[in-house]
């Protein structure tokens, strides 16, 4: 607790968060939630380092890196003085017409540092729009091409790329929203997930089904769009390198676009700095956002080769026929540029963030397995700096997430899995005790779940 706080100003304070708890219940909502019931139970009052200081003073050590973003941590010195620097030249201009620095020197290092022949970049302002301006693209591109027939994108199962009308029709159709938007929703192609885990050795059989799939579709699709590596909100699998090379392979023999939508795998988080570099592809479209502007503000890129933009602008309109409001919005290029310095810079004792990233994977691959021997523990699945406990049965978040809170934790498990991807400078010290934390939690909560199946 902090010092010097007089009771008083504590009561004060609890009325203050009771009477701010009670404006958002009434008035806002959070993600994937009913107005009824409290959505959102605890006010953060500040973040600093991998720490959330809570309204009342308690500290929580943060696993989630705010939804993968946040991988510098919070309120970082070098990346509040990119803000306020970026702030007292200019925090925003419009794109049309007019450029910036800080897009310009944004675009090249993206361009550097992705997969070779991504040359063009186009940006946006979240996840889900970096999805729909890279399904634009490759429907521009066939409609350029004089082929009106491929308008259909196949994508897989326990797949997710957003939230938006475009790119919810490319999430996994059972588990996303199709079934409650199926009417107005483009008819897409899905191929089973992608079934061998990363480690796994090869079988061919692992890739009929995409075979079948596409070749029933064929005329049809207009491109093919996968999480490399990685399926994200759609289960944490991590799937087998040799799948991806395959898949790559197949789309250029098979002269059909592949969208890799690296927006959560992007800068790092599997090890690599993209999880495309795991079977050395280079994918037509490339989707970024999340760590892009290390968790400051919203922000995401689109980047494509030279043959889909020249494609594109080739035939009428002769233009990409997308322009948002808040394109490549100053302040965050610039924080984005300087989020990616910190990820490349080299610290002599500790070498670059991808080694950062390297040393928490052998900690997780260490630590978190100890969670396999309880009963509740269906797989521990570790890759980069992301640790999967897999349950048997889905959580009860009324139950789980206070247990977190009562640990010093924020971890937002959903459904079967509580997951973390904690912040790249997460200390040892703080990830043994997020892991330990999590195993105290799930031994506490089997046993609560016990005495309420046999009371
Ligand atoms: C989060 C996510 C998106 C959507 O990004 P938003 O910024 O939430 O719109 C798309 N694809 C993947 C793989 C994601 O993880």
């Amino acid at each position: 607790m902090s010092t010097g706080k007089t009771s008083r100003d504590k009561h004060a304070s609890n009325t203050n968060t009771k009477a701010l708890l009670n404006i958002d219940q009434n008035h806002i909502w959070h993600p994937y939630s009913s107005i009824d019931g409290m959505q959102a139970n605890y006010l953060v009052s500040s973040a600093s380092g991998v720490r959330l200081t809570l309204s009342d003073g308690r500290q929580l050590i943060d696993g989630m890196a705010s939804w993968w973003s946040a991988i510098h941590g919070y309120n970082h010195p070098q990346l509040n003085q990119a803000a306020q620097s970026q702030l007292a030249k200019m925090s925003h201009v419009m794109f049309g017409g007019l450029t910036h620095e800080a897009a310009i020197k944004l675009a090249q290092t993206l361009v550097n540092i992705t997969p070779e022949g991504l040359n063009r970049v186009f940006f946006s302002d979240s996840g889900s729009v970096a999805v729909e301006v890279a399904i634009k693209m490759a429907l521009q591109y066939w409609q350029a091409r004089g082929n009106s027939k491929r308008t259909r994108i196949l994508a897989f199962r326990k797949g997710y790329h957003g939230d938006t009308i475009g790119a919810m029709a490319t999430c996994d159709p059972i588990t996303g929203m199709h079934h409650i938007f199926n009417d107005i929703l483009m008819k897409n192609i899905f191929a089973q997930a992608p079934e061998c885990s990363f480690d796994e050795p090869w079988q061919e059989s692992f890739f009929s089904d995409f075979e079948l799939q596409f070749n029933a579709n064929k005329d049809e699709i207009a491109a093919v769009i996968i999480e490399p590596i990685v399926q994200g909100t759609g289960g944490m699998n991590f799937y087998s390198p040799v799948f991806l090379r395959k898949l790559s392979e197949f789309c250029k023999a098979n002269d059909v676009l592949l969208i890799a939508d690296e927006i959560a795998t992007g800068f790092g988080r599997t090890g690599k700095l993209f999880a495309c570099e795991h079977a050395k592809i280079s994918p037509d479209i490339l989707c970024l956002g999340k760590a892009l502007t290390g968790g400051y503000l919203s922000m995401a890129a689109t980047l494509c080769s030279d043959a889909v933009a020249e494609q594109i602008c080739s035939a009428a309109p002769g233009v990409f026929m997308h322009g948002p409001t808040f394109m490549a919005n100053p302040l965050a290029c610039a924080i984005a540029q300087c989020s990616i310095d910190l990820l490349l810079e080299d610290n002599i004792l500790e070498g670059n963030a991808l080694t950062r990233v390297a040393k928490i994977e052998l900690q997780l691959k260490s630590e978190l397995v100890k969670c396999r021997d309880l009963d509740c523990v269906k797989e521990v699945r570790v890759l980069g700096a992301i640790g999967v406990v897999e349950l048997k049965q889905a959580v009860d978040m009324k139950i789980i997430q206070p247990m977190f809170v009562a640990q010093g934790l924020w971890v937002r498990p959903f459904g079967r899995l509580v997951y973390i991807m904690p912040p790249y400078i997460t200390s040892k010290k703080d990830l043994s005790v997020l892991i330990d934390g999590i195993f105290q939690v799930l031994t506490q909560y089997q046993g609560t779940n016990l005495e309420r199946a046999c009371p």
